[in-house]
């Protein structure tokens, strides 16, 4: 770790931050230190140092938004990477749009939608970066990013640059199968021409859904386990009584029982404790296993 510290230092200088709280980087506002965390600004610097932490044998975690994530109260061992403004860029060329894995998904859904584009009016309302949501194959009311992916760009563990197709990064619900270790830097995606009027309407009503039935202003992670096949996650925890069930600062939301909610000073062991309580209780109750959606991270 000291070499890779020592190498990461003679590159990027005070840029190179130690013991970096993550829990300001999250939505859950949870989440202990990265030993190392480096924002870097353009494809050079990420090759940079994704080759630095592989040859020093240190693991290297690429953080978005943190929108879809529990970081553990111990932290993150090794490297962190954030992609900074330079991956931010959304360029359109007729129905081909190009946008950095940095770009917030939310902008990229406005901008296409203005450009009367359509494919990703689904995506109003989901938080976090192009990468994140490729990575999560991010999705909402019946969209989802796999339809609309040609090209996923990024850089190999060994900080090589490598373009995946859409068979390769093969989609499935709420996930991908990306090589190890493998950061994104640019997604590009093919859209069909739509009524721009009609496509904003579109996306003023899911904004509406969206705020009826989530909680706002009550730091989480969105849903907590994914959707098992033919139900609803939130309405097997309901049934199981989940709704409001508390541990120390963390708590199902009383409005969505797939949220779980940062009360304030919330610790990850509090949330992963609910996780694993919900799983048995409703495994006991109707017999389905539920499977996180939420991503666990760090050291626990
Ligand atoms: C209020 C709320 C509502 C939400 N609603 C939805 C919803 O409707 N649908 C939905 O699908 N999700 C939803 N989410 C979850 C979350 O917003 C998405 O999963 C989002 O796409 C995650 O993006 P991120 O940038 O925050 O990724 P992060 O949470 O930072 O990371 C998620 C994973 O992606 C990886 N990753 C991130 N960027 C890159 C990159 N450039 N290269 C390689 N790996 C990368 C991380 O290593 C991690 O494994 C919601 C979350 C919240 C808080």
């Amino acid at each position: 770790m000291n070499a890779l510290e020592s190498r990461l230092q003679a590159r990027f200088g005070t840029r190179l931050r130690s013991a970096m709280p993550l829990s300001e980087l999250t939505s859950f506002r949870i989440g202990g230190p990265a030993d190392l965390y480096l924002t870097v600004e353009d494809e050079h610097e990420l090759m940079h140092a994704k080759a630095a932490s592989h040859s020093a044998g240190v693991p290297c975690f690429c953080l978005g938004a943190g929108t879809n994530l529990l970081v553990s109260d111990r932290g993150v061992r090794g490297l962190v990477v954030r992609l900074g403004d330079g991956f931010k860029k959304i360029k359109i060329d007729a129905l081909n749009v190009q946008a950095g894995a940095a770009a917030e998904f939310g902008t990229l859904v406005e901008t296409v939608v203005e450009q009367g584009l359509e494919g990703l009016e689904f995506g109003e309302g989901i938080p976090g970066t192009v990468g994140g949501g490729l990575v999560m194959n991010a999705g909402a009311f019946g969209g989802e990013i796999a339809k609309v992916v040609t090209l996923v760009h990024g850089v190999t563990e060994a900080g090589e640059a490598l373009a995946l197709t859409k068979n390769d990064v093969n989609f499935a619900y709420r996930r991908t199968d990306l090589p190890r270790n493998f950061i994104i830097t640019r997604v590009d995606f093919e859209l069909a021409h739509g009524d721009r009027e009609g496509l904003k309407a579109r996306v003023a009503e899911l904004r509406a859904k969206r705020a009826a039935r989530q909680p706002r202003g009550i730091p989480n992670a969105g849903s907590i386990f994914k959707n098992p096949p033919g139900n609803f996650a939130g309405k097997l925890l309901e049934g199981a009584g989940l709704k409001g069930t508390r541990m120390g600062g963390a708590a199902f939301s009383e409005q969505h029982a797939n949220f779980i909610v940062n009360l304030g000073g919330a610790r990850a062991a509090e949330v992963r404790a609910l996780i694993e309580m919900a799983r048995n209780k409703v495994k006991e109750q109707s017999g389905v296993w539920l499977e996180p959606e939420v991503r666990l991270v760090g050291d626990w």
